[in-house]
């Protein structure tokens, strides 16, 4: 069953911290969850729509498989943090609007105790992180060589028992950085949640997708 075979938008959302906070912004645009998805333990909700406007059924997914739902069409629109968008390889999809919501950072940080920079002074550097492709990338870009080491979470610990110099995590207050004698060395990336679009829903379902995606513009950048 892919997304571009039914009536009406599936829209992929990234769960926590962007869920919450697009919960208000489709609410804002007549797109309800006709059960609460922070309450209910269901993946997918059909949502209730401004009249006139195509039925949306909303699913809700780790932050790190909305770009694969995008890219296999089992989605016609996502929403997910830009971090998420540059670690996936690949492009397979339009990202029309920045939705300016759950921002934060990528950062590079070390102990509170180290000196600083990119990497220590041998010049190479162990790099504790879930974001591979990102880490890579800026350790390239800056010409320090960095031997990445894959984590799921936790970060903070790594260079506290030796497994790693530096992260490279997501920061929003810093409070995490600090409970965990940490400091930012490095700013990699700005971060917010992005709508993204399937290509192919882009011309099936061109209507739809275009009033969703004029829908929510109007209320992510109402001066324009
Ligand atoms: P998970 O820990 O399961 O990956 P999160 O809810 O922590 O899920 O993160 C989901 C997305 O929320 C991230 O990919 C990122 O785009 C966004 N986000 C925004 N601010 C923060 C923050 N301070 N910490 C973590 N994620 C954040
Ligand atoms: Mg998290």
């Amino acid at each position: 069953m892919t997304a571009s075979a039914e009536e009406g938008l599936t829209i992929a959302v990234a769960k926590g911290r962007i869920l919450r906070e697009a919960i208000p912004l489709l609410a804002a645009i007549g797109i309800v969850a006709r059960e609460d998805p922070l309450r209910t333990r269901k993946l997918i909700l059909e949502a209730d729509v401004a009249p006139g406007r195509p039925p949306v059924r909303l699913v809700f997914l780790r932050a790190q498989d909305v770009p694969t739902y995008l890219e296999y069409g089992a989605a016609d629109a996502g929403i997910a943090g830009r971090d998420v968008l540059l670690e996936y390889p690949g492009e397979e999809w339009y990202e029309p609007l920045d939705l300016g919501i759950a921002r934060c950072r990528i950062v590079v940080a070390a102990r509170e105790d180290d000196p600083g920079g990119s990497a220590p002074a041998s010049g190479s550097v162990r790099v504790a992180t879930k974001f591979e492709r990102i880490a890579r990338r800026h350790f390239a870009g800056v010409g320090v060589r960095a031997e990445i080491v894959k984590l799921y979470g936790s970060m903070e610990l790594a260079p506290h028992v030796g497994l790693a110099d530096r992260i490279v995590d997501l920061v929003a207050t810093g409070d995490t950085l600090r409970a965990n004698r940490l400091k930012p060395v490095e700013h990699i990336a700005d971060v917010s949640a992005r709508l993204i679009v399937n290509k192919a829903s882009m011309k099936m379902k061109a209507a739809a997708v275009k009033e969703l995606v004029a829908a929510l513009r109007e209320q992510v950048e109402p001066s324009r």
